[in-house]
């Protein structure tokens, strides 16, 4: 069975739930840069938000497949997933590596949606995606941990409670390897605001709630920390492949949604006495993002297959992401072109979504970074970097 039709029940319940949130909603949202507060509520109640977590701490406990297809769905209707898709998958980190009192103390709350694990903070202005180049230092203090440093970039900072947080605790010259001496933090940021944490929202080309991260001596409990001081970026790295699966999930709904759009639009728009869908320059590049779409999905497909059964998926996942965000680009392009002049204009979604899609070959890991590790772990060529 492909992605595009598991799950169906899943599937008709998450576009029925959308049904009741169309074009105008995400529309007046975009142009205030507003967030979504009542969708992600309603997926939320629904139990969708907490697919992934396991049944014993209250979630759905289902696998990362039913997730990708919630999270497609929503793309596919028009919806925007980036406002929640977080709280599905940063929790991960927590399960896997979390002590049981943390588990026991997060988890059910999580799935609840008393508490919003939405925010993921990891990148610096001065590193990019050199992730071990980081500056923002946790030093320990009796039964405290210190915070100080910067973080760009982190979404969905002020519509979460909690923080997922990865800082330096071993300055990088005196770690063996640049991998070692980081760690990962659960921050409450309902304390943490205005006593030594500031967030400023970075307006973005489409509507994100991307912010700025300022820690001034944070002060933190020690018991924020999550597993063992020191091995953060492992666990940071453990996450990634579901991260990078949902994503990709995300853009076949968006390429799913444009190609739909294309066609309907082709279909009905008459220039000189016929449909332009009736000509080849017109229905081949759409049937060209079509064939584009199938062959991302089963890559998609199959690296969901791998992450459910245990197996090792990283080239998958990483493949899944490039191909799948390159799709849902060229889909994005294709659409506002079939639709002429009537794709500029906001009432149509396209360029909204045209906006919300192009985040992808830059987020969560930049295009080329995915072509750098294929070639260095797949391909057997020299590092580039
Ligand atoms: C809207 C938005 C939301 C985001 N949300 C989050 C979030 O919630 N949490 C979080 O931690 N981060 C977040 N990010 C950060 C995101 O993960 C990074 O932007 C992304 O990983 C790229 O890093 P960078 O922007 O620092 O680019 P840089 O690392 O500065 O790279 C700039 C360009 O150079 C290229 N490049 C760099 N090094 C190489 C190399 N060795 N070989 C070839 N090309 C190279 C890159 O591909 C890129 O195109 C978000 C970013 C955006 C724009």
């Amino acid at each position: 069975m492909n992605m595009q039709s598991s799950y169906p029940e899943i599937r008709e319940a998450v576009r029925t739930l959308c049904a009741r949130y169309p074009g105008e909603y995400w529309r007046a949202l975009d142009r205030e840069r507003g967030y979504p507060t009542e969708f992600v509520q309603e997926l939320t109640e629904a139990g969708f938000l907490a697919a992934l977590i396991p049944e014993e701490h209250g979630g759905a406990g289902l696998p990362l497949g039913a997730a990708a297809a919630i999270l497609e769905e929503i793309a596919r209707s028009g919806g925007n997933p980036a406002a929640c898709h977080a709280q599905m998958y940063t929790m991960g980190t927590v399960l896997r590596h979390g002590s049981d009192a943390q588990k026991a103390h997060y988890l059910p709350a999580i799935a609840r949606g008393d508490l919003r694990l939405q925010a993921f903070g990891v990148t610096e202005p001065g590193a990019g995606t050199d992730t071990t180049n980081i500056r923002t230092f946790a030093r320990r203090a009796g039964d405290r941990y210190v915070v100080s440093g910067q973080k760009v970039w982190i979404s969905r900072a002020q519509h979460s409670d909690l923080l997922l947080l990865l800082a330096r605790t071993t300055p990088r010259d005196q770690v063996a390897r640049r991998t070692e001496g980081l760690s990962v933090f659960l921050v409450d940021l309902r304390t943490a605001v205005g006593n030594g944490l500031t967030i400023r929202p970075v307006r973005t080309m489409m509507n994100h709630h991307s912010t700025e991260l300022f820690f001034d001596d944070l002060e933190i409990p020690a018991n924020s920390l999550i597993g063992e001081e020191g091995k953060g970026f492992r666990y940071i790295l453990d996450g990634m492949n579901a991260e990078r699966i949902l994503i990709a999930a995300e853009c076949l709904g968006d390429a799913r949604w444009f190609i739909a759009r294309a066609c309907d639009y082709a279909r009905e728009r008459e220039v000189f006495g016929r449909p332009i869908g009736m000509n080849q320059g017109v229905q081949f590049p759409i049937a060209r993002c079509h064939a584009e779409t199938e062959a991302a999905s089963l890559m998609v497909d199959r690296a969901v297959a791998l992450f459910d059964a245990g197996a090792r998926c990283g080239a998958e996942a990483n493949m899944a992401k490039l191909l799948a965000a390159d799709a849902s680009w060229h889909a994005a392009d294709m659409c506002l072109q079939t639709h002429g002049g009537f794709g500029f204009a906001e009432d149509m979604d396209i360029e909204r979504k045209f906006r919300e899609t192009r985040l992808y070959q830059v987020a969560p890991i930049s295009t080329n970074l995915i072509l750098a590790y294929l070639a260095e772990h797949e391909l057997g060529l020299p590092r580039s970097y």
